[in-house]
């Protein structure tokens, strides 16, 4: 998979040269390129941000750069991606999708957001990340392509991903770690009981009560 980022903060995404990202790309199982919406601005000061007509509040990001970077990047197969609190809200559905995807490209937005012409340049599918507001795109094109990526081919183990939370509509059982006691509070005995069916057992259970304490609207799917 290849993904192109777009951002007028191409420093903020040290965050995918670490961990499972950095290894995902090392494997050579996705390409990651980050270009600075600067560098496609006409203006000789490099501006990419003006006043909205009509006023109001705050400055936005100037179609001409963003259109000029999205040119630079887009092919064919391209999925263009802008994180937006309008757009849909993103799940571990989308992100399975969109794992499948060849080439994606995230659209950053920041100041107040970006002029409206460009969703009409380009075919551009909106996600939020959450009822709230960050100050910019960076954020939520980190989280979606750490989502998207957990779900490519070969980045993970099968295991590790079919007992994950929302993998089956349910939310992770408790998991323990060694040592078996530690101040007194002692791991559930049945961990330690060598029984697959009964650990099994047990941990569908808790997946099932954790769901339905802190998450009941995804068991209703
Ligand atoms: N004026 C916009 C509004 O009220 O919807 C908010 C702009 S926000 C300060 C700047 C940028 O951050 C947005 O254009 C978007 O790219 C990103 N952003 C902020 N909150 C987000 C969220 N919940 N999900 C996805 N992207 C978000």
């Amino acid at each position: 998979m290849k993904i192109d980022i777009l951002s007028l903060f191409p420093e903020s995404f040290s965050y995918l040269n670490s961990s499972i990202i950095l290894r995902a790309q090392n494997k050579g199982l996705v390409d990651i390129d980050i270009q600075n919406i600067r560098d496609f601005s006409q203006d000789k000061h490099k501006k990419c941000d003006d006043y909205p007509f009509g006023g109001g509040a705050g400055m936005l990001m100037m179609v001409q750069p963003l259109y000029d970077a999205i040119k630079k990047v887009k092919k064919r197969n391209s999925m263009l991606i802008f994180p937006s609190p309008r757009g849909k809200v993103f799940n571990h559905e989308d992100a399975k999708l969109l794992a499948k995807e060849k080439h994606l490209v995230f659209i950053c937005g920041h100041y107040e957001g970006v002029d409206e012409r460009l969703f009409e340049f380009f075919d551009i599918k909106q996600y939020s990340i959450g009822d709230y507001v960050l100050t910019g795109g960076e954020l939520p094109t980190m989280v979606m392509i750490d989502s998207i990526l957990r779900q490519v081919k070969g980045v993970l183990t099968e295991d590790s991903l079919s007992e994950e939370s929302f993998s089956s509509n349910l939310l992770e059982y408790p998991q323990y770690t060694r040592p078996a006691v530690f101040k007194k509070k002692a791991v559930p005995k049945v961990l330690l009981s060598g029984n697959h069916q009964e650990i099994a057992k047990w941990r569908k259970e808790m997946s099932e009560n954790i769901t339905k304490n802190n998450r009941p609207d995804l068991l209703k799917k």
